[in-house]
């Protein structure tokens, strides 16, 4: 029988209810054999996670100031859901231990891996599931790298002849043993690589949204989850700005060819969003949007630049770019005239050297005329689709053309899987609502 690998976030398991939820689901498929939780998120809006107070504890211990109160919400929490749940276990010794450890050496990924730590626990007691210290086969080298290799090996070795087992997510330790934790969210990454140690054969992402949505619900009134979407598209999709998972999650799966797949812990019966490779076989596949999702992202500033018979001058390009180079300046996207060339770049990398960047491209290529427009927004309309349909493009400038939207930049990247325009800041929660309504609303 294949195995799942099911992480579950911090708003999954925020209070005993949560809790009773997470088993509802592990129970209803003996396949959901590994379990991954993060800390308690929030209850509410305004709640605090349990991972901000412990580095608030921890920043308290640095200081030589008390930190007990500050703990003692933490331990109500836990105890909390223990009592709840009516579960026949106390953390005390745990939070001695970490009280002391605090104490002798305030160490912020220390502190912040325990909110992980003290969770599994108790859902390893509450599923009756094998703990498994994350600390115990998440290897990091000494520089605090991640060690794919090892950890898969480790995690083979300890989690031989077991049936099941909740392994926390977020940390490890370093071959010096010393604790480590990845970026925030990190617990998804913690999934991925157990999902690829135990060749899973799906890796689940319960999280509180039924899916990646398709475009941003604080711009798009109540907007459909993507169905599949392949790495690629999400990678476009998550560079501006749209994310549900933790970038490096992505990597420890997709090379193991293990798909993903987002669902709601409040909603289990939605299907959620699958993330596939590139080779996916979508025949099968009930015919979707022409678009698979649409993504914009403020602060950027294109540079223009001018000059007669630019094209002839072997060169320019690579003088610009090595301009920007020589600055530590990355460029987002380049399209270019005969004579023209427009090169969007973050404006907050540009700020710095604005006027050396323009001195020194004026001096390197001698333009005619060089400016920086700033306040644009880059939008990407991404969709595996769109190759094999005409129109596409047609249809992104109607939406622009009716909203009276000006587009100042477009840009389709060889791979055709995505659209890119540049639009002003101030229009670009409207041109996404338009395109929504081009693709999505109006194919329905
Ligand atoms: N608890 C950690 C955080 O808040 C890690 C995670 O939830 O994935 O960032």
């Amino acid at each position: 029988m294949g195995n799942k690998v099911v992480k579950f976030g911090g708003s999954s398991l925020a209070d005993a209810n949560q809790f009773r939820k997470v088993s509802d689901i592990i129970k209803s498929d003996e396949k959901r054999k590994y379990v991954v939780p993060s800390a308690p998120g929030k209850r509410f809006s305004d709640d605090i996670k349990i991972t901000d107070m412990l580095y608030k504890c921890c920043e308290l211990a640095g200081s030589g100031v008390d930190f007990s109160d500050d703990f003692q919400l933490i331990k109500d929490r836990y105890n909390g859901i223990i009592s709840d749940l009516e579960l026949n276990m106390n953390l005390d010794s745990e939070f001695d231990i970490i009280v002391k450890e605090l104490k002798a050496r305030p160490a912020r990924d220390y502190a912040a891996s325990r909110g992980e730590f003290l969770n599994g626990k108790i859902l390893a007691e509450y599923l009756g599931y094998n703990f498994i210290d994350a600390a115990d086969v998440i290897v990091f080298d000494t520089k605090g790298r991640f060690l794919l290799d090892e950890t898969v090996k480790l995690t083979r070795q300890k989690l031989r002849g077991l049936e099941n087992a909740v392994i926390p997510g977020f940390y490890g330790k370093t071959t010096e043993g010393i604790i480590k934790t990845f970026s925030r969210g990190g617990s998804d990454v913690t999934g991925s690589i157990i999902a690829n140690a135990v060749n899973a054969e799906i890796y689940e992402n319960w999280t509180d949204v039924s899916g990646f949505l398709i475009a941003d619900p604080r711009i798009v009134d109540s907007p459909d989850a993507i169905e599949t979407i392949t790495y690629r598209e999400l990678r476009e999709l998550a560079y501006m700005g749209a994310s549900v998972l933790h970038e490096d999650a992505i990597f420890p799966v997709r090379s193991a060819g293990i798909p993903i797949n987002i669902r709601n812990t409040n909603k289990p019966e939605d299907a959620g969003t699958m993330i596939v490779s590139n080779d996916y076989d979508f025949s099968r596949e009930s015919l979707g949007h022409t678009i698979t999702g649409i993504a914009g992202k403020k602060g950027f500033s294109t540079i223009n630049i001018e000059k007669a018979m630019m094209n002839n001058e072997i060169g320019f390009g690579m003088k610009v770019l090595n301009v920007l180079y020589n600055n530590g300046i990355s460029f987002e996207h380049m399209p270019s005239g005969i004579d023209t060339m427009s090169i969007t770049v973050d404006s907050s990398k540009l700020e710095p050297v604005r006027e050396k960047v323009l001195a020194e491209i004026r001096r390197e290529v001698n333009p005619d005329h060089i400016e920086i427009e700033d306040g644009i927004a880059i939008l990407a309309i991404v969709g595996r689709r769109m190759k094999n349909t005409r129109g596409t493009v047609a249809r992104v400038f109607a939406a622009m053309a009716h909203a009276r939207i000006n587009v100042k930049l477009i840009d389709q990247g060889s791979s055709e899987l995505n659209v890119i325009i540049g639009v002003s800041e101030n229009d670009l929660s409207e041109a996404i609502r338009r395109i929504y309504d081009m693709f999505i609303n109006s194919e329905k």
